[in-house]
């Protein structure tokens, strides 16, 4: 798919079947018809950030696409709420949230969306994941690898699942 961006994905659930929904999720990405499921990484068991919650199961997807980044974020946004996402408090339990971090090497700055997702260099259980499918693409904003931003973390106290 020659001069279609590729995409990178957060996902994570710590309410449910977590394992079931993330891989629903998955499985919802690779039946849309404008988008091409290209790796998935492993799933991690992460700590929570935010109020007292459930861990988490964080992992990244990466994908291509002919939407563009405003529809991907609303096709991502359909998939959280068929999968029960309730819309609580910020950074409250949920059974799926879905993140647009990269979209190519595009920066956008919307009200409604901002890529490279605003805080994915300082999290942990997003940077590992995502290493481990595509540590050579480069995060537009600091125009370093995930491989470098990843080796730079202080904290990554994140378990493969096993
Ligand atoms: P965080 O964004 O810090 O990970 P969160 O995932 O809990 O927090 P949500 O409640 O899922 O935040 O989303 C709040 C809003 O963030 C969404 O309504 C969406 O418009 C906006 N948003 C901005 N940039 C992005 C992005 N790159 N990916 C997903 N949502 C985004
Ligand atoms: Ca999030
Ligand atoms: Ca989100």
């Amino acid at each position: 798919m020659a001069n279609i961006p590729a995409c990178a994905i957060g996902l994570g659930s710590n309410l449910g079947e977590s394992l079931v929904i993330l891989t629903g999720a998955i499985e919802r990405l690779k039946i849309h018809p404008q988008i091409k499921l290209l790796d998935v990484s492993s799933w991690y068991h992460t700590a929570p950030i935010g109020p007292p919650q459930p861990d988490y199961l964080n992992g990244c997807a990466t994908v291509e696409t002919s939407l563009s980044a405003l529809e991907l974020l609303s096709v991502l946004q359909s998939i959280e709420t068929e999968f029960g996402r309730v819309r609580g408090e910020v950074w409250g339990a949920r059974t799926l949230d879905l993140d647009l971090l990269l979209y190519s090497d595009r920066v956008i700055d919307l009200p409604t969306l901002q890529v490279p997702h605003p805080h994915m260099c300082d999290r942990a259980f997003v940077l590992v994941p995502l290493a481990q499918i595509a540590p050579d693409w480069l995060e537009p904003k600091s125009g370093k690898s995930i491989a470098t931003l990843v080796a730079k973390l202080e904290d990554s106290d994140v378990k493969l699942v096993r």
